[in-house]
């Protein structure tokens, strides 16, 4: 039997991320009884350790063989021994996949602020042409909303975050509120003017959530360099000490800590959700809260996970899936081509890779596939984009040994490396479901995920390759090198679209204010209500669609409509 809180709250929101922190601020500082569940243990400064030099670690940060006993998924990418017990243990809490289909699901947080507490604050609006993609080539559905709608949302949610950036008056990647931008190195600079004069294409300065000025007594980044490993300066986004921060400030919102949501509880008789059923990490002991209304803000999976183990006589394939659609449409960024090549060093002195401090970002090269006044393009549907920056390091491969050698290794080598990232079409026969065989240790039943790619996007990977080089080519860049791996393993750390945004109940889960269709008071604000799944980077598009929906559900609430 489960023991239930005695107080009653007004909304539970689950997840404490990107999402889950900005549902807990506008809804705590309006003045409603919050309750926040997290996964996670809590967040603090003593934890960061973006100064700490890898020799002052226990195993010098060469864990890689340790940290596999127990994150064998998680150490792949940005989980190192700075950070591992911030992230899931892979063994506690698995997910499953078709042996044929391989999927990476990396990023999996277990701490307040979520994957914000490493995310790459890579922040990039979306234009009316990703929101009405589907008008535009005739594949899959367009979203609920437009540009003018959610254009408010990201000013708001800019100006407090802190976004840096430049103003360019690109069409499909709309400006926003920005701090003064983080420069671009010499080099970055040349290639940017290159590419511009000679292809046309726009290289603009990242557009990052890191502070180039004071905010809300947030300092200014001083380019130590390893965001991922916390910020004492809070000087990138965070929402653990950003919108949790303010929410718990308000006196409005309790979090509790180590609280894994399993179900989401029902009142069958009224069709309403009352509350959520967790599990607490520390006692494995199952725990229940109450409220009128529930937001889901777990990250896609996870929050579709909670649906499917939520399921009931009225709704047998899982909560608010009258549609059946729920699970399925699974998209993740494809970011499996790309480039680098040398470029001069102007005198820019070497560091060591890893080690010395450096400006949080460099460049992103601007879709230029598929925009709406050209032609389409044949190979593929819709675009991607670049992230990349410039580096210089000591001349590793320097010929030669003895005093030659000192010489020639301090010879400083820069190179930009860039990275695409395509937009993946939802398709059907990707998706999630239970696994019925797997639960994880707080004995809840685990997903089983089944994802691969398609013909579109084996052929974007390919032009991801192929448009490095030729970009850096034409900016005079030597000893090219590109990359393109059409059949490599998906990767998680954007996922999107598995309880899907759309009109029509029974081709959606969610309406354009990512209410389910099914049961008024039940929310999903994360990634999964995306209807498609955008080259840009989807976190601010994550935080202004979560605010929306945020005054939508207070209108609700005073309306008596919930
Ligand atoms: C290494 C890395 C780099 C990234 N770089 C970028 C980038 O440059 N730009 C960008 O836009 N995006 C980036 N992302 C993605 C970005 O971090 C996510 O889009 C965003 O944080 C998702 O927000 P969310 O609220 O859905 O989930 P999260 O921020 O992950 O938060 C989910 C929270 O829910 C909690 N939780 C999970 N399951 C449960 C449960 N059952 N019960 C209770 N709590 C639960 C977790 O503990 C966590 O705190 C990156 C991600 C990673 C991992
Ligand atoms: S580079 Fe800037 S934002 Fe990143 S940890 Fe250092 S001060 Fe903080």
């Amino acid at each position: 039997m489960a023991q239930k809180t005695k107080q009653s709250y007004d909304v539970i929101v689950v997840g404490s991320g990107a999402s889950g922190g900005w549902a807990c601020k506008r809804l705590a500082e309006a003045g409603l009884k919050v309750c926040l569940l997290d996964a996670g243990r809590p967040q603090s400064d003593q934890n960061f350790s973006e100064h700490k030099p890898e020799f002052e670690l226990k195993y010098r940060n060469r864990t890689r063989e340790i940290l596999r006993k127990t994150r064998p998924i998680q150490s792949i990418f940005a989980c190192d021994e700075y950070t591992a017990d911030w992230f899931v243990n892979d063994l506690e809490e698995p997910y499953t996949t078709p042996s044929d289909k391989p999927f990476l699901w990396m990023g999996r947080l277990r701490i307040t602020g979520g994957r914000t507490n490493v995310w790459g604050r890579v922040s990039l609006r979306y234009s009316d042409s990703d929101f009405k993609a589907a008008s535009l080539d005739g594949y899959g559905e367009n979203w609920p909303l437009g540009y003018k709608e959610i254009e408010p949302y990201y000013d708001l949610v800019e100006k407090y975050v802190g976004i840096t950036g430049s103003v360019e008056g690109i069409e499909h990647l709309p400006d926003g509120q920005f701090q003064p931008p983080v420069p671009l190195t010499c080099q970055e600079t040349l290639f940017r003017n290159r590419v511009k004069e000679k292809l046309g294409r726009f290289v603009i300065p990242m557009r990052s959530a890191n502070l180039t000025r004071p905010l809300n007594g947030r300092g200014p980044c001083h380019y130590c360099g390893p965001c991922e490993r916390g910020c004492m300066t809070h000087s990138y986004f965070n929402s653990a000490f950003t919108t949790v921060a303010d929410a718990l400030a308000s006196g409005n919102c309790t979090l509790i800590s180590n609280a894994m949501a399993y179900k989401v509880l029902m009142d069958a008789d009224r069709n309403r959700a009352r509350g959520v059923l967790y599990i607490d990490r520390n006692t494995r002991q199952p725990r229940e809260v109450s409220a009128r209304a529930v937001i889901l803000c777990a990250q896609s999976q996870e929050s579709v996970r909670i649906l499917l183990n939520s399921a009931t006589p009225q709704f047998p394939n899982g909560l608010a899936n009258s549609s059946g659609v729920l699970g399925h449409y699974l998209t993740a960024h494809v970011r499996s081509g790309g480039g680098s090549g040398e470029f001069p060093s102007f005198d820019t002195k070497p560091y060591v890779e890893g080690g010395g401090p450096h400006k949080p970002w460099g460049v992103y090269v601007a879709r230029f596939r598929n925009l709406p006044k050209d032609p389409p393009y044949k190979k593929f549907l819709r675009g991607f984009g670049y992230e990349g920056e410039s580096a210089t390091s000591f001349n590793w491969g320097a010929p030669g040994f003895g005093d030659a050698y000192k010489k020639a290794v301090l010879e400083p080598r820069t190179t930009i490396e860039i990275t695409g990232f395509g937009e993946v079409l939802p398709r059907w026969d990707n998706f999630v479901e239970l696994d019925p065989t797997v639960k994880d240790v707080y004995e809840i039943p685990v997903l089983k995920i089944h994802m691969s790619d398609g013909e579109n996007e084996r052929a974007m990977i390919q032009d991801m390759g192929d448009s490095a080089g030729e970009m850096l080519e034409a900016a005079g860049a030597k000893n090219i090198r590109t990359y393109a791996h059409p059949s490599a393993p998906r990767w998680a750390l954007h996922e999107a679209g598995i309880a899907r945004m759309g009109g029509d109940p029974k081709k959606s889960v969610l309406n354009q204010f990512q209410q389910t269709h099914d049961i008024k008071n039940l929310f999903v604000m994360d990634a999964s209500g995306f209807t498609s799944s955008p080259c840009q980077n989807p976190t601010l598009t994550i935080m202004a669609l979560c605010v929306r929906s945020c005054d939508y559900l207070m209108g609700e609430l005073k309306r008596g409509e919930i």
